[in-house]
């Protein structure tokens, strides 16, 4: 294909061509050149002188040559109006002039009426389309703008993508298989087609995609979501038609969907009804999806920013079945990321990048990578030969002010305080004899509520639980209010979730399971239908009495009271190893369930 930017070009001069072509017809059939307009009695003295020599007769004019006086006499072309005069002919024929009968061009007449507005509109359709930034696509509506990238332009591979070591190792498979599809499905292998990066936005989703083509060296082909929103109706459909079919043409290769979520929300959740367009698009994905073959070595690679809300049809396996985290980067990868984007950079020897990645909790990529710009900048303007560490830390500065408003950033206090929380959740896990094993704590921010995180990945999957691990669960939960009250003797809002949580497990536990003494054996709730069915119209039924309702309130509260009781019985005889690893964590950002084993170990 070549390049969008020449083919709109192409298009125009077509148009310019056109008009052109019209302006000429119109200047040698219509009106013939150097026609003098002469009135009709000006034409009859012209006749009974003598000096006409052929006229023809229209419908309405009469076009003719005659010697015309002027400075000499010439004979010149002439039209008149013409007048119902029956004796026309007869004059004619007395002065022998030849003349023919004409019946006016309805063609080319209409041409210059219908066809040249016609053509204006057309291109003022162009102009407009072209504004909006679909591209003309004049001569090939539907064909997918998908720009395929040949390996050598490309050249990303995995050195040039840093801080997610594990997305990569999970993407050699793929490299893998994309270097050699045959082999790899001789062997047995079979590999997903589709692979979702999820990720905040500038996280390297597709720096990481094009670094998966260029380490095998296949032809890359993106596009974003969001172009096919908005489309005239069938045309994203199409355009995925005719991706697909091009891209199985360069198998094996890879297909990369950048905002997925533009094109995959979830369908029926639009109040109005619904985008038409996008629906047939994503249905024209998913059948695209199903209908290829591994084997023929297309790869489907897609990122998105709020996974959450995809629909669920695309996530079945057989089609985006894989998931890939691709998260902010912690403190080594940031420095790692900062070396990457260093390399064409001369630096000032000062320059230490572990600092500098101290000083970026929160940042993404492409922050980093504005980072090393903007100190590249400054140091030009300052007259400077390399980049020093004034400079960075100057660029870091105006860039946290920056993502400070889009609550990127945390502030020291902040930071703080989520550790606490955070280790007060690990440590009630580590504790409490059926929480899930602790993956890893991190203080480093992640999509819109959550500011850290514990991360728990179950031994199991569980159907029963017993009264024991749900309250448990419930003290684990309270854990990180906890800790902040030890630490702190304030709380924040930050354990608004946990709450929510725990009070639901209190609640089942009173009203659904019979967990509590004090109320028996008795289920206060049936299975809900469905939580989407209830509605403030339609109350579930409500089969007990009010005193009931009173205690069984009550008892929830008891529950959530006595697991709060346990969980700061718990952390105050840990306060102490509580302070020395927040500490860590703080300098760490991110702690490894082993490591946090072992710190706890050694202080015991
Ligand atoms: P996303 O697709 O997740 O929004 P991009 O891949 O478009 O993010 O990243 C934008 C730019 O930021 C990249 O071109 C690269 O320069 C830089 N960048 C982001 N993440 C990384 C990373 N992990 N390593 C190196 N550079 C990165
Ligand atoms: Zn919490």
């Amino acid at each position: 294909m070549k390049p969008k930017k020449k083919k709109i070009r192409f298009s125009i001069w077509y148009l310019l061509l056109a008009l052109w072509g019209v302006f000429l017809i119109n200047q040698f059939f219509i009106t013939p050149q150097k026609t003098e307009e002469i009135s009709y009695s000006q034409f009859k003295g012209l006749l009974a002188g003598g000096h006409v020599k052929e006229v023809t007769i229209g419908k309405e004019k009469i076009t003719g040559k005659a010697l015309m006086s002027g400075e000499k006499e010439k004979e010149k072309t002439f039209v008149t109006v013409r007048v119902e005069d029956p004796g026309l002919v007869a004059e004619l024929l007395r002065h022998k002039v030849t003349f023919s009968g004409k019946s006016e061009n309805i063609f080319l007449n209409s041409l210059i009426a219908w066809v040249l507005p016609l053509l204006v509109f057309v291109g003022i359709w162009i102009f407009f389309i072209r504004r909006m930034g679909r591209g003309p696509e004049f001569m090939s509506i539907g064909r997918s703008k998908a720009r395929i990238l040949a390996e050598d332009q490309l050249g990303v591979t995995f050195d040039d993508v840093a801080g997610v070591d594990e997305a990569k190792e999970e993407l050699k498979e793929t490299v893998e298989f994309l270097r050699n599809p045959k082999k790899f499905t001789q062997l047995g292998g079979r590999l997903p087609k589709g692979v979702l990066l999820v990720g905040p936005p500038g996280c390297g989703k597709t720096l990481l995609a094009k670094a998966v083509a260029g380490e095998a060296k296949v032809p890359f082909f993106s596009i974003s979501g969001s172009e096919f929103v908005e489309m005239f109706v069938g045309v994203g459909a199409a355009r995925v038609r005719d991706l697909f079919a091009r891209a199985v043409e360069k198998a094996p290769c890879i297909i990369f969907v950048d905002e997925l979520d533009a094109l995959g929300k979830a369908r029926g959740i639009n109040p109005i009804g619904g985008h038409d367009e996008r629906e047939q698009t994503l249905n024209q994905l998913l059948v695209e999806m199903d209908g290829f073959d591994t084997k023929k070595g297309v790869i489907l690679m897609a990122a998105t920013n709020r996974p959450e809300i995809l629909d669920p049809a695309l996530l079945r396996p057989g089609r985006f079945d894989r998931h890939i985290l691709v998260d902010r980067p912690d403190i080594k990868g940031r420095q790692a990321i900062f070396e990457v984007h260093a390399k064409g950079v001369t630096l000032a020897k000062d320059v230490d990048f572990k600092v500098l990645a101290g000083m970026t909790p929160g940042f993404v990529g492409a922050d980093l990578a504005n980072v090393i710009n903007e100190g590249a900048l400054l140091a030009v303007r300052r007259g400077k030969k390399a980049v020093g560490m004034a400079e960075m830390e100057e660029a870091i500065e105006r860039m946290v002010a920056g993502l400070e408003k889009k609550t990127r950033v945390m502030n020291v206090q902040e930071r703080r305080i989520v550790a606490y929380h955070e280790l007060g959740h690990a440590l009630m896990a580590l504790t409490v004899p059926h929480a899930d094993p602790v993956q890893k704590v991190s203080i480093i921010p992640r999509g819109i509520a959550a500011l850290g995180y514990t991360l728990q990945r179950p031994t199991e999957d569980r159907y029963l639980m017993t009264k024991s691990e749900l309250l448990d669960k419930l003290t684990m939960l309270l854990g990180g209010r906890v800790a902040e009250e030890l630490a702190f003797d304030e709380v924040s809002t930050g354990a608004q979730n946990d709450l929510v949580k725990a009070t639901d497990i209190a609640r089942s536990m009173v009203k659904e399971y019979g967990m509590s003494e004090n109320l028996g054996l008795v289920a206060f709730e049936r299975d809900r239908l469905s939580p989407y069915i209830q509605s403030p119209q339609f109350p579930s039924s409500q089969e007990y009495s009010e005193e009931t309702s009173r205690e069984i309130d009550a008892e929830i509260k008891r529950i959530v009271d006595e697991a709060h009781q346990r969980a700061r019985r718990i952390l105050k005889k840990k306060k102490a190893i509580l302070d020395k690893v927040a500490k860590i964590l703080l300098e760490k950002e991110v702690i490894t369930g082993d490591e946090l084993k072992r710190l706890v170990s050694e202080a015991a």
